[in-house]
């Protein structure tokens, strides 16, 4: 995301969030909660913030509609869930935590998922809720862009946004799970990558926790959580290689704006990106909290 692409204030706002979303997920680590349950609080905050694409705030489609992408899933016994386009469930990520729990099946979509979400005790909400001015203004900004064939020029922020985060806990679990609101202008019915253990999401015990953001045919296409992974799992690469090789160099020939957030089984995080800027923040083992969105980074607090 360019600098350009929010005001200074709104820079400052998303920041907040992200920090507030970290305090949340550490709060439950230290607590002694799983890292599953911290991925799930952490994401929850930031789809009821309206600075990213996600919950509220998520993009429009084509047919300006939300329809909302959601995964999690535990590296311990590769447990996962998922809803895919959900429309009136208030926070997806809840849904597909819900989705696991149940277990039997790793996948809800459309309007089942949202039924589900119901019998579940889960909020429902109209879809006016998800909508904020300025996914309207991007909407009409992509339809503008179609109109006169410039798509290429459109900037990432009026595409993207997805939200993620990964943990590791106290007894070596690992967990990630990510939500988004697709891209802005997606065709009706399109799921992306969010959804879709392995590429926007993945988990392994021992190994790695990635959450992604970019353009989800290509994290589809290309397996992005499970090709890290497998990276480090089968060559040995340490994650900042496979990460880096997968994120800035598999994906090169594409083109894409592409993110991902990653962490070890030893509690190496790295948050690798090929656009201007990603929010991304980070709790170290030592507590201390730091958020960035561009080059540089904000280290706000040490928790305890
Ligand atoms: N990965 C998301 C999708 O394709 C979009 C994004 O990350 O911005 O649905």
């Amino acid at each position: 995301m360019a600098k350009a692409d929010l005001a200074e204030a709104e820079w400052v706002e998303a920041r907040d969030a992200l920090a507030a979303a970290l305090r949340c997920g550490w709060g439950l680590l230290k607590a002694g909660g799983s890292a599953l349950d911290a991925v799930e609080a952490a994401v929850v905050v930031l789809e009821d913030s309206p600075h990213f694409n996600a919950g509220h705030g998520a993009a429009l489609n084509a047919v300006g509609e939300h329809e909302l992408d959601a995964s999690i899933m535990s590296g311990a016994m590769l447990e996962a869930g998922a809803v895919a386009g959900a429309r009136r469930t208030r926070n997806p990520v809840r849904a597909a935590r819900a989705v696991l729990e149940e277990g039997n099946c790793v996948m809800l979509i459309g309007p089942a998922a949202d039924a589900f979400a119901g019998r579940r005790g889960l909020d429902l909400v109209e879809q006016t809720y998800f909508t904020t001015a300025r996914r309207s203004d991007s909407l009409a900004v992509m339809k503008a862009h179609e109109q006169a064939g410039t798509f290429e020029g459109a900037t990432e922020a009026e595409k993207h946004g997805t939200v993620g985060a990964v943990a590791l806990d106290g007894v070596g679990h690992l967990a990630a799970a990510t939500s988004t609101g697709g891209y802005t202008n997606k065709p009706e019915g399109r799921v992306g990558d969010s959804p879709v253990i392995g590429a926007g999401t993945y988990a392994r015990d021992g190994v790695c926790a990635v959450s992604g953001t970019g353009q989800g045919e290509l994290f589809i296409r290309h397996v992005l959580g499970h090709e890290i992974a497998s990276r480090m799992a089968y060559l040995g690469e340490p994650l900042e290689v496979a990460a880096n090789r997968v994120v800035l160099e598999d994906l090169r020939p594409h083109g894409i704006g592409a993110g991902a957030i990653a962490l070890d089984a030893k509690g190496s995080i790295v948050a690798p990106y090929n656009t201007d800027g990603m929010f991304r923040g980070w709790v170290t083992p030592d507590g201390d909290l730091s958020v960035a969105s561009h080059g540089e980074v904000f280290l706000l607090e040490r928790l305890t």
